[in-house]
């Protein structure tokens, strides 16, 4: 596995790769690596003949500051995962590296970016677009992998792609959970063992609201699972929403739904979400 700071030498490489027709598969991430992150790698595995990895904390999607300080950094124990999983480039640049300069771009996804983690985290897609668009530009892959983990995350990269018109076929991977179906995330490295335990209510509220739906109406779903997470004084319930898989917009029983939620576990927000 090779380990790249600078984008010229990686672009070599890839360029390298480009010539003898190799499928480049990308996959990118903030580092932090748990199994979930792993998923995508040998998704992309086993799609691709090179796989680039990422590993760049973005500042621009962090609307907290707090947030980007505290965001678990672990590079070493990273390379090691990737090197296990067969990955063939990582690219683990430096801030200046992505943004020599200021990046002003401005995107307009619609409603896409208003709604969900763009309203509660004002700023956060942009910065995603930013970050992502500048990777593309980098690595030039033919596949990229992106977990179903991040919904709303997923859908904004796709509309970017369209937007800017990238090549690139976006792979949509599945969430993977620890065994008490808590979705694995690198800031569940954060909680305290107790916020731990609590944030196991998480995917037991997702179960509920499966098992709810279509038997009771979304306003009622919505009071039974707002009511679980006060009663843990662990949690502090951020929302929870049914929408409409297409556009997120609230469901209106047209089409297929998700739901997705958003809690804290002390200071640690936590996101997960289940197609109905
Ligand atoms: P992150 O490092 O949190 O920016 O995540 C990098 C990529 O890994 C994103 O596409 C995430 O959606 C994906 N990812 C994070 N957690 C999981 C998980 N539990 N299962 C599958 N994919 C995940």
């Amino acid at each position: 596995m090779q380990v790249f700071q600078n984008i010229q030498d990686l672009k070599g490489v890839l360029q390298e790769a480009r010539q003898d027709r190799l499928k480049i598969g990308f996959v990118p991430t903030m580092g932090a690596l748990h199994p979930g992150h792993i998923s995508l790698i040998e998704e992309a595995r086993k799609n691709c003949d090179l796989v680039v990895c990422s590993i760049f904390v973005n500042p621009t999607q962090f609307n907290d500051p707090k947030d980007l300080e505290r965001y678990p950094r672990t590079l070493e124990k990273d390379y090691q995962m990737l090197e296990e999983a067969s990955c063939d480039c990582v690219f683990s640049p430096s801030v200046t590296e992505i943004y020599p300069e200021k990046d002003n771009r401005k995107f307009d996804f619609g409603r896409l970016d208003q709604l969900l983690e763009g309203k509660h985290r004002p700023g956060h897609f942009n910065g995603v677009a930013q970050v992502v668009s500048r990777l593309f530009d980098i690595v030039e892959p033919d596949m990229a992998f992106f977990g179903q983990k991040d919904y709303q995350q997923l859908m904004i990269v796709r509309a970017m792609v369209k937007q800017l018109g990238y090549k690139v076929q976006i792979v949509s991977c599945p969430i993977m959970r620890e065994p008490d179906g808590l979705a694995m995330s690198s800031r569940n490295a954060l909680l305290s063992p107790e916020e731990r335990k609590a944030a196991s209510l998480l995917p037991e509220c997702m179960h509920r609201v499966k098992t709810l739906f279509g038997r009771k109406t979304i306003e009622e779903i919505k009071a039974e699972v707002r009511e679980m997470i006060r009663k843990e004084p662990l949690l502090r319930y951020e929302y929870l929403e049914i929408c409409n898989t297409e556009t997120l917009e609230p469901y209106d029983g047209n089409g297929k739904a998700v739901a997705l939620i958003a809690v804290y576990a002390g200071n640690i927000r936590l996101i997960d979400n289940l197609e109905l």
